[in-house]
């Protein structure tokens, strides 16, 4: 497990957030938030794809009334996203919202910041102060001369302390940057300097797949340092795609349970014996269909494939024309090539609801043995990559002779 930080906790709704609590997933609504049917859509799409919190915007009054309507009926916690107009923020708070997310960019005026926060306090509201390179302070942007870390940072301690002027201490902080050692270096600096939870993101990021590299750089960095309480990917994307990358992403780090499919697969090299990337995509499919929570290996030879992927829960490697099904690395039975995505998925099936002990005394009496021939015949025809027998004979040679 990955030491973490320790830092103050809050709750957004009944979502933990700081104090150890599992590190969230957030993404935001693309609809008109004025358009009831069609955010509430959306806000269970994200919850589907593993959202805990959706952030939704209140830039306007029709806005700010369409919340009324959308947090009652949503599946999980709503974050309103406030920019320049601190009254939007009252009236948020006034439509039920479990987070506000202020710009110290834009609300600039400090007994606005203040009144926001006196109404949050009653209602035991959180606030994000969510400070953006994009939208710095420009007096900031003024005196460090660009948008800095440090500028982020000072930026974001000024908010904070007019929050906690009035006795508010249910702050997050973010100060995302658009470029990834920036952005780390923001947060680095941060983390040194407050223990409130803070929302990690890198903000325009763009989209995929460099929108995803950028994300996965600058959350992966932080999070592997004990940095970091609540992630969002900012994809120009579909938010569903933003919501599934963020989940995954602390699915793949350990920080969460996992809830959905590990698929790996081998980049496949000269041995292979199928087109991996056409199966490792077929089973990728299917098995998401099938919604395991499982890690599953496709390997595109049985020379090297179920010793490589022994870690995973089940797994699939070719060989002359056959699938070699295994579990934890042990051959549990052998197919044709053709049926072998259809023996994967069926397997996998059998392995969540009886468990590795039971399919494995379940497997067939000749499938190791037959994995085992198979391997041999391949490594004749192929040759040993590893140049077992060579180096062997010359590690000897060099133990007699010097
Ligand atoms: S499992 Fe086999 S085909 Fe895949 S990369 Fe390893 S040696 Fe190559």
């Amino acid at each position: 497990m990955i030491p973490r930080k320790a830092t103050r906790s809050l709750m957004v709704g009944d979502v933990p957030v700081g104090g150890g609590a599992p590190v969230s997933v957030q993404s935001m609504t693309t609809t008109k938030t004025a358009d009831v049917d069609a955010t509430l859509a959306q806000v269970y799409a994200l919850a589907g794809a593993g959202a805990d919190i959706v952030r939704i915007t209140c830039n306007d009054t029709e806005a700010a009334q369409a919340l009324a309507e959308i947090v009652p009926r949503s599946p999980v916690p709503i974050i309103a996203d406030i920019h320049f107009q601190y009254r939007l923020a009252l009236a948020a708070l006034e439509a039920g919202v479990h987070g506000l997310r202020l710009n110290p960019g834009n609300i600039r005026n400090e007994s606005h910041i203040k009144t926001v926060a006196r109404e949050a306090k009653d209602r035991g509201v959180p606030i994000r102060v969510g400070v953006n390179a994009g939208s710095l302070d420009r007096d900031l942007l003024a005196k460090h001369g660009s948008a800095s870390p440090d500028a982020l940072v000072e930026s974001a301690l000024i908010e904070v302390g007019y929050l906690e002027d009035v006795g508010f201490g249910d702050i997050k902080i973010s100060v995302k940057h658009s470029n990834v050692p920036a952005m780390v270096e923001s947060y680095r600096l941060l983390s040194e300097k407050v223990d409130y939870p803070l929302h990690l993101g890198v903000t325009e990021a763009g989209p995929p797949p460099g929108g995803l590299i950028k994300s996965v750089a600058g959350i992966a960095t932080l999070l592997l340092e004990g940095i970091g309480d609540t992630i969002r990917f900012s994809l120009t994307a579909d938010p569903v795609e933003e919501a599934r990358a963020g989940r995954s992403l602390l699915e793949y780090l350990g920080l969460r349970e996992r809830k959905g499919l590990d698929l790996i697969a081998c980049p496949s090299c000269g041995r292979a014996e199928v087109d991996v990337i056409e199966v490792a995509s077929q089973a990728q499919a299917a098995l998401e269909r099938e919604g395991l929570p499982i890690q599953v290996a496709v390997m595109g030879c049985v020379v090297n494939g179920p010793g490589e992927a022994r870690e995973a829960d089940i797994g699939i490697a070719a060989g002359r024309g056959k699938g070699h099904l295994f579990i934890k690395g042990q051959v549990v039975r052998v197919v044709s090539e053709d049926e072998m995505v259809e023996a994967l998925v069926d397997e996998a099936r059998r392995l969540v609801a009886e468990g590795v002990e039971a399919r494995l005394a379940a497997a067939d009496a000749e499938a190791a043995e037959i994995a085992a021939a198979t391997s041999r015949q391949l490594v004749e025809i192929q040759g040993d990559a590893n140049r077992a027998a060579e180096r062997r004979a010359r590690v000897a040679e060099v133990a007699e002779n010097g």
